[in-house]
């Protein structure tokens, strides 16, 4: 396994690979790997022959108050464990070597990057879509990875390589979660014991917005509210928004269709959490 730091290591270890025939994937992270960056690692390793991870901690997707001086990292860590997975390179570029001084073009991720995530975080996913798109263009992968744990940056991403036509297959994979249903997120270590043990209230109240909806509840008025509910009962927790939302649009609905996707963020202290799940109707 090689690490490199520069894009032009990148590119140059990228093109040894093409010229080999290998099918290049990407898995862009910030870093602090755990189980769910091993599971995108492991997806890609399944489906290409020359896996790449990035390890960039962006400050451009981070907004004035929140936590990218203190945003955990461990590279050392990381290395073992992305050794163990038999990736072939790790790029941990600076952001001085990411962005030029005098950077000023960005990618706009239009309208669905001012909902939900975007209407608290302002900002942020121009900033996650300019990282990623300059990534892309950086490793030039066949297939890149995402995790639907940050579900609105998945369909972000997927519409901004179908708009600028981008020649990636955006893969996702499904939200790996601790034992009492967290989802795994670097920002977990920040919990205390108290709010670790709090945190879980996130994954109960969209498991209830399953619930009532696999006992036939239809309205998604209904389903959000007992998502708040939920949140509202457990004291640790501070609710920032529940919804149940189309999967392509993340706007609202009136009534369960096929299939629809439950998203919540709740504060824990000063710790912001998010999650989602796919509901569906029942019979
Ligand atoms: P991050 O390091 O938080 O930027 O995440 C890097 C990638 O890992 C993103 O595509 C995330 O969606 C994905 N990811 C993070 N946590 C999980 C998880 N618990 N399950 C699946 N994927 C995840």
């Amino acid at each position: 396994m090689e690490r490199v730091a520069s894009k032009e290591e990148v590119r140059q270890a990228v093109l040894a690979a093409r010229r080999e025939d290998k099918r290049i994937a990407l898995v862009p992270t910030m870093g602090m790997l755990h189980e769910g960056h091993l599971s995108l690692v492991r997806a890609a390793c399944g489906r290409a022959d020359y896996i790449a991870v990035s390890i960039f901690v962006n400050p451009t997707q981070f907004g004035p108050g929140e936590d990218f001086e203190t945003y955990p990292r461990d590279l050392e860590r990381d290395m073992e464990l992305l050794r163990a997975e038999g990736v072939d390179l790790v790029f941990t570029p600076t952001p001085a070597e990411m962005y030029a001084g005098d950077a000023h073009v960005t990618v706009a991720p239009g309208p669905l990057g001012e909902l939900w995530e975007g209407a608290v975080r302002p900002g942020h996913f121009a900033g996650v879509c300019t990282v990623v798109c300059k990534l892309l263009n950086i490793v030039q992968p066949n297939l890149a990875f995402f995790g639907e744990k940050d579900f609105q940056q998945l369909v972000i991403i997927k519409r901004m390589v179908r708009d600028l036509d981008l020649s990636v297959r955006v893969e996702s994979c499904p939200i790996i979660r601790e034992p009492d249903g967290l989802a795994l997120s670097s920002r977990n270590a920040y919990l205390s014991v108290d709010e670790r043990r709090a945190a879980t209230v996130l994954y109960r109240a969209l498991r209830t917005a399953e619930t009532l909806a696999l006992g036939g509840e239809s309205g998604a008025a209904v389903l959000a509210e007992a998502m708040r509910e939920c949140i509202a009962d457990e004291p640790l927790a501070a609710l920032d928004y529940a919804a149940v939302v189309d999967p392509a649009t993340l706007g609202p609905i009136g009534a369960l269709d096929a299939s629809a996707r439950a998203i919540v963020a709740a504060r824990l202290g000063s710790t912001r959490l998010i999650d989602n799940m796919q509901i569906t109707r029942g019979a």
